[in-house]
């Protein structure tokens, strides 16, 4: 009897399955039940002050120093000009704008472009990031929410899984979802259609991405580092707007040890800030702030003592290098991957370091950072 009635189950499995997944996508868009998405993934908090990935508390105080629209966004002048012909026409023929690529450091300016876009296009934005969309089903519940018009914006989306890229080619592309339904023989693939909504993806490292994702979006912009007069102006508007009372040298000196980076500037900038408050009740001029950021150890380069640490150990250990990663990331106690990810770009673009096939060198500029004079080559 009991074997009668699971082979009757099983007969009408496939059924079944459908039926639920339908009940499912149906409550789903006629929003009968909540999703909660999560925002950002769980990736470990940088701690460092000039660290460009945000900290615990910081995306809040960010949303208020955000700008709202691109005459405000501060830089990128290219990029915003390509933008405001893109986002015009998009808006002339009444049609979402192209699912679109941002790309560069972290802390440059991702999230709050995806943001003035929806804003410019008056249309909503859904926030989620790469490894936060765990399954299929995620994705899918998140894309049939979606109104004609939406911006879903994914962070990190060179971290997405592939089996749930592989969803958003067809919702990219045609504006459905496909969903595989039952398993082996009986399984078959529904066609849903989606509302036309824009996908924006941000990423820090745009090589990850996978070719057939990548030819995906109608346009790619690059987010360069900022200019130390546009860094000026940045903290200028940031302190404006938290009513810090200071004068452009002040926030000059804040922003040149920032590293080029928006996001490093304006945690510089409440840090001095913090420090004024207690120490000087308040007033803030440009040798308070240069003795708030000596207290945090960053320099006048925007270097901070483990960026001066692994300098010292590939000179001290190493006689300047060539050392491999492995072997430095042993000597300095860090981990490969935030040694190669972290603080080597920066050293890098400063020119303080080199990257040979045979490992890493400290240049002479390096050295003369620290105090130092490079020992010259001698013949054996
Ligand atoms: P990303 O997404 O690239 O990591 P965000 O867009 O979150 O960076 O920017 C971090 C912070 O830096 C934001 O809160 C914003 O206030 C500030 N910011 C970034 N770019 C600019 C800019 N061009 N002008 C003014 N502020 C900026």
């Amino acid at each position: 009897m009991n074997i009668q009635y699971l082979a009757l189950f099983f007969k009408n499995l496939s059924k079944i399955s459908l039926y639920l997944l339908l009940s499912t996508l149906y409550l789903l868009r006629y929003n009968k039940i909540s999703m909660i998405e999560s925002n950002f993934d769980e990736t470990p908090v940088e701690p460092r002050e000039v660290s460009g990935t945000p900290q615990n508390e910081e995306e809040i105080f960010e949303v208020g120093l955000r700008p709202r629209t691109l005459e405000e966004f501060v830089g990128q002048e290219e990029l915003k000009q390509g933008l405001h012909i893109f986002i015009q026409a998009a808006k002339k023929r009444g049609e979402p704008i192209d699912h679109t690529l941002l790309y560069g450091n972290p802390g440059l300016g991702k999230t709050t472009l995806a943001h003035i876009i929806a804003n410019e296009m008056e249309g909503n934005i859904r926030i989620t990031s790469g490894p936060a969309l765990e399954r299929v089903g995620d994705l899918a519940a998140i894309l049939s929410n979606l109104q004609a018009g939406d911006i879903l914006f994914i962070d990190e989306i060179h971290r997405m899984n592939r089996a749930i890229e592989e969803v958003l080619y067809p919702a990219m592309e045609d504006f459905a979802l496909d969903l595989v339904v039952g398993k082996g023989p009986s399984a078959r693939t529904l066609r849903l259609g989606l509302e036309k909504f824009t996908i924006i993806g941000a990423t820090t490292r745009p090589s990850l991405l996978s070719s057939p994702l990548r030819d995906r979006f109608g346009s790619t912009y690059r987010l360069n580092f900022y200019s130390d007069d546009e860094m000026g102006s940045i903290v200028n508007r940031s302190a404006g707007i938290l009513g810090v009372p200071t004068d452009k040298r002040t926030c000059q000196t804040i922003a040149d040890r920032s590293r080029q980076t928006p996001r490093i500037a304006n945690r510089l900038l409440k840090r001095v800030r913090d420090y004024s408050q207690v120490k000087h009740n308040g007033e803030l001029t440009c040798d308070i702030a240069n003795s708030a950021l000596d207290m945090l150890m960053i320099d006048k380069l925007g270097l901070d003592a483990v960026d001066r640490r692994i300098l010292q150990v590939i000179i001290d250990k190493f006689s300047g290098g060539p050392v491999g990663l492995t072997t430095l990331a042993a000597a300095t106690q860090e981990e490969t991957a935030s040694l190669e990810e972290i603080y080597e770009p920066f050293l890098l673009q400063l020119g303080f370091i080199e990257r040979t096939p045979r490992g890493r060198t400290v240049t002479e500029k390096g050295y003369q950072h620290l105090g130092l004079k490079k020992p010259t080559d001698t013949l054996l």
